[in-house]
């Protein structure tokens, strides 16, 4: 609840501005990236994990049997979302990277202090995580670099964003499978 009412407040302060046209160009660019990695990881975690795919568009990403397939879930939702595109507002936050509003909307704040100062493939992987937002996860925790994926508290690694985000730079893995 507290960390909600963070977010909001948050969503709600700063200064924000429209993206320039070079800014807007980028991020549809990291957006179109970010799409082509997540079909790869539905192929992958078809035919590599055997993730019946049809049964997973066929349910909720909150409603499936295990945390792969919810994790095929959510990124088919993210796919959706990323092709649709964001309502991106630049701002100058010093407290986020990027944040969004859970499950609701098209607006994604970018900070122009944090965002822009990462290296490529770190930007379409923090796009990549806000879209997973959209799609029902939490910021749980942020793994950092050198850890991998798993479960924290009441929260299932499928339903963490930055499980997301950790595949984007160090590839795909399935904890208690490959991931440890
Ligand atoms: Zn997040």
């Amino acid at each position: 609840m507290k960390n909600l009412l963070i977010l909001f407040s948050l969503m709600l302060s700063h200064q924000s501005l429209a993206c320039n046209d070079w800014q807007k160009t980028d991020l549809r660019h990291y957006e179109l990236q970010a799409v082509e990695i997540i079909k790869n990881w539905l192929d992958r975690l078809e035919s590599k994990y055997q993730v019946d795919m049809n049964s997973v568009r066929n349910r909720s990403p909150r409603n499936t049997q295990s945390q792969t397939e919810m994790a095929a879930g959510i990124l088919m939702c993210s796919q959706k979302v990323l092709e649709k595109g964001f309502n991106y507002q630049c701002t100058n936050s010093t407290e986020y990277t990027a944040i969004t509003m859970p499950l609701f909307g098209r607006e994604v704040k970018i900070s122009d202090v944090g965002f822009w100062r990462l290296h490529h493939p770190a930007k379409v992987a923090v796009v990549l995580h806000e879209s997973t937002h959209k799609c029902g996860t939490n910021d749980a925790i942020y793994f950092k670099d050198d850890e991998r994926p798993r479960n924290h508290g009441f929260y299932g690694w499928a339903t963490i964003a930055s499980t997301y985000e950790v595949w984007a730079l160090q590839g795909l893995c399935i904890p208690g499978q490959d991931c440890d």
